[in-house]
Formats: C-alpha cells, sequence, structure tokens
C-alpha cells in the first residue's frame, strides 16, 4: 500500500489564541526560545520543516507551523493558553463559518472546546456562543480550556443536541451553528490501523454514525435565524461526508453549499466540489471534511 505521512510525520501546528496575545507576539517570543522563523509559507512544500524551524501558515493566518516532532505541552505558551495546539484541518471549520462579533452562535457537539474557542476568538467574546455536548466529563474538560484560553461568552449545557429546541426563544437569534458531530474518527492517522476490522461490522457502525450525523444536520438547520452552518467531521468516509450533506440538502431545498476556499488542495468527492477534505497526502494534515451550508435569501426559494 502506498505510504503518505504518518502522525508522527505530520507537522505540528499551533493556533495562536487571539484572546490572550497576538501572532507577532508568539513569533517574537518563540524566537527568543530558540526558534527561527521563516515568515510566511507560499507553497504546501514549505510546511515540511526540520529541527527548531517554524512558520505562518499560507491558508490560516493565526496558524503556526512546526517540525513534526515539536511539542508545546510543556511550554509556557500552551500553559498560559496563548497558544492552542489544534491540527490545521481543525481550524477550518470556526475559520470558514467566521462569525461576526455579537452574534449568536451554536456548537452542537462542542467538546473538547477546541473549536468553541476558536469561535470565541473570532467573535472577540463579543455575543452569545451556547455550546452542547452529550458527555459530562468530555464537557468538564472543556470548562477547563475554555478558561485557559479566555472564553467569556459561552454558555454550556450537557444536553443532547437533538432535544435542544429549535423555537426555544433563546435561540431565536442564532445565525450561526457549527456541527461537528461524533464520527467514525477515520481520518485521525494514530487511528488508521484497523484494517482488519470486521467489515460488516464497520459498515453498520458507519450507516449508524452516518443516520446520527444526518439527524443532527436536520435538527440545526430548523433553528428558525439560521443563516449559516459548517458541518465537519475528522472522518473520511463519502458515507459520513459528501452522502450525509447531499440527503440533508436533498430534505432542505432552503439550503445551498458554499464554494470553500478556492485555493484549498483537495475538494469534496463528487458530486460535491464545494466542499473541502483534507487529508495527511494533499494537505500535510489528518484526514477531514467541511461543508459550509447558507440559507437561501431569495423569497421564495426558502419553502421547506
Ligand atoms: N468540536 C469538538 C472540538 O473541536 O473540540 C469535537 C467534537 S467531537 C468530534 C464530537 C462530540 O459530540 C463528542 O464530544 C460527543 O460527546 C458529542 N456528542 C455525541 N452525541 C451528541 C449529542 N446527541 N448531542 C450533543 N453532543 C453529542
Amino acid at each position: 500500500s502506498v505510504k503518505h505521512p504518518v502522525g508522527d510525520q505530520l507537522p505540528r501546528y499551533v493556533r495562536v489564541n487571539t484572546l490572550k496575545t497576538t501572532v507577532e507576539d508568539v513569533v517574537d517570543y518563540l524566537k527568543r526560545d530558540g526558534f527561527s522563523y521563516l515568515g510566511k509559507a507560499s507553497r504546501l512544500e514549505d510546511l515540511s520543516l526540520k529541527d527548531r524551524y517554524f512558520l505562518s501558515d499560507l491558508h490560516l493566518p493565526e496558524l503556526l507551523v512546526f517540525s513534526p516532532k515539536t511539542d508545546f505541552h510543556d511550554h509556557f505558551l500552551y500553559k498560559a493558553g496563548h497558544i492552542v495546539l489544534q491540527d490545521k484541518a481543525s481550524c477550518l471549520p470556526a475559520h470558514l463559518l467566521s462569525p461576526p462579533p455579537g452574534s449568536h452562535i451554536i456548537d452542537a457537539c462542542a467538546a473538547p472546546g477546541n473549536k468553541t474557542s476558536q469561535l470565541a476568538a473570532i467573535m472577540k467574546n463579543k455575543g452569545r456562543l451556547f455550546a452542547f455536548d452529550l458527555d459530562g466529563k468530555r464537557l468538564a474538560t472543556m470548562s477547563t480550556l475554555l478558561l485557559r484560553a479566555g472564553v467569556t461568552c459561552q454558555q454550556l449545557a450537557n444536553q443532547d443536541f437533538l432535544k435542544v429546541d429549535p423555537d426555544n426563544p433563546q435561540y431565536k437569534d442564532v445565525e450561526y451553528i457549527l456541527l461537528d458531530p461524533s464520527c467514525s474518527g477515520s481520518g485521525m492517522v494514530c487511528l488508521q490501523d484497523n484494517t482488519s476490522a470486521d467489515q460488516e461490522k464497520e459498515q453498520a457502525r458507519l450507516a449508524s454514525l452516518a443516520s446520527f450525523q444526518l439527524r443532527c444536520l436536520n435538527h440545526a438547520l430548523r433553528f428558525p435565524s439560521l443563516k449559516r452552518l459548517v458541518y465537519s467531521t475528522c472522518s473520511i468516509h463519502k458515507q459520513e461526508n459528501e452522502e450525509v450533506v447531499a440527503a440533508c440538502l436533498q430534505q432542505n431545498p432552503g439550503f445551498r453549499l458554499v464554494p470553500l476556499l478556492a485555493e484549498w488542495p483537495e475538494r469534496g468527492l463528487e458530486p460535491l466540489p464545494q466542499c473541502l477534505r483534507a487529508s495527511t497526502a494533499k494537505t500535510l494534515t489528518h484526514g477531514f471534511f467541511v461543508a459550509l451550508l447558507e440559507k437561501h435569501s431569495e423569497p421564495g426559494n426558502t419553502k421547506q
């Protein structure tokens, strides 16, 4: 089989938390700490770094790129919440949703909260960020992470998103939703060695995940003021990605796909090239999928 970079050979990505600092200050700090800054990357190949060299990413302005084995877990900047250790692909959903400061947002399946903290940074902590998760333990981890990151606009709830009432007046101004539901995780390269798993069991698991993902997506589209929704998974399976989105669009003709980042090197599989995919081979990240849905604005086109 073809060998692509595996987990410990991928670049290490660091997202600068603009709630606490700036890219400039982090770059200066790291230079003083013995790292060598090479400026902004201009091609994907630039991201393959050695030793203590680092770069600014070519697609995401708040992202710094380091060599594969760089470890920041014990670093001051990480402990102080100035940087977040987040794979490049998983920075795409919040970046593409790009909710303006002051907006009301739902993060439907939010824990452990890296995307929630990124949303809060994009909103400059202004507005309301309703974040749900079914798993109490993961939500507790998330509280710690958000505290460290200086997030203050959140309202966390240990709740099944499918049971959140879209007509509750609390959510009447929610215009943006980030939906990053449980998935097979097949894009996480460290989990990719289960090729010998029982095929039938695996198919049943994927079908059940896809049905859950579609229910979440359909539910999210029922929030009355919704304008834009980003759907993402860390799965490489079409069944959890393009097929879920295509089924949802068919059931919700009031929504359409927004074509994403023309300069991104990997597209959604046919028939959804508007969406993005990510992979070790083509984007030097974990495997990932992102779709952005938008409500039609023309009157007469919004009937359900
Ligand atoms: N967005 C998160 C981040 O960036 O840190 C990762 C989310 S993870 C892929 C999916 C999450 O969905 C898990 O934490 C899981 O507990 C939660 N979940 C699963 N079913 C749910 C449901 N019905 N309602 C709310 N959360 C759910």
